[in-house]
């Protein structure tokens, strides 16, 4: 779990990192290691990890072209990548890190309460949500609308935030043998407390993890 950020430092970060240490310490098969050091974020690493999380990163990382080859092969390779919220305010000049987190954010135009509907209510990831639920957020849109690269799990309902048009905010996607999981949300540390959202994260490690 990485949380280090070269922009702007989202408040919730200590939220998201005990949110994720509490689901490890709740479960019997997840063990979790954060970290703001880039240099943890290695091929050796790597060898005896099975998802790497992106959580609240931001900005051009400065990882050297060894350990951005790493993250590739290790993604191709069948490891398992999570990336939440500003994970795709991450890393515009790495097109290869664009692919594997989906898209990259365009602007935030809602801060506010909205619906969010679950558009794949048969993914382990979204089982139990129902067919919508709402909370307070920072809503994203992105540079390119992933739809057609990706398969949606999450949208903003327009119409909840006087808009339209379709604003996918969580995904899943097959790199190589890996798999890919992006959730827009987790702005506010209210949502990383948010027992839904933990459902979504503790199905995520699993899901990524390939089991
Ligand atoms: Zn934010």
């Amino acid at each position: 779990m990485l949380t280090a950020t070269a922009g702007f430092r989202h408040d919730s970060i200590p939220a998201a990192r005990a949110a994720v240490a509490s689901i490890a310490a709740r479960s019997n098969d997840i063990v979790v290691t954060a970290t703001e050091n880039l240099a943890d974020v290695s091929a050796a690493r790597l060898a005896s990890t099975e998802v790497l999380m992106f959580a609240l990163t931001t900005g051009e990382l400065a990882f050297d072209e060894t350990q951005k080859r790493a993250i590739v092969d290790f993604v191709n390779g069948g490891g398992g990548f999570m990336g939440f919220h500003s994970a795709t305010d991450t890393l515009y000049d790495w097109p290869d890190y664009g692919r594997i987190v989906g898209a990259y954010f365009k602007e935030h135009p809602w801060v506010q309460r909205a619906t969010v509907t679950v558009e794949d209510q048969a993914h382990p990831t979204t089982s139990g949500l129902g067919a919508n639920f709402s909370l307070t957020e920072e809503f994203y849109t992105f540079r390119v609308n992933p739809r057609s690269a990706v398969h949606v799990l999450l949208t903003l309902d327009p119409a909840s935030v006087g808009a339209q048009g379709d604003f996918p905010l969580a995904w899943t996607q097959t790199i190589g043998r890996g798999r890919s999981y992006y959730n827009a949300l987790g702005h506010f540390p209210d949502t990383w407390n948010d027992a839904r959202f933990q459902m979504q994260i503790a199905a995520a490690i699993r899901w990524t993890a390939g089991r």
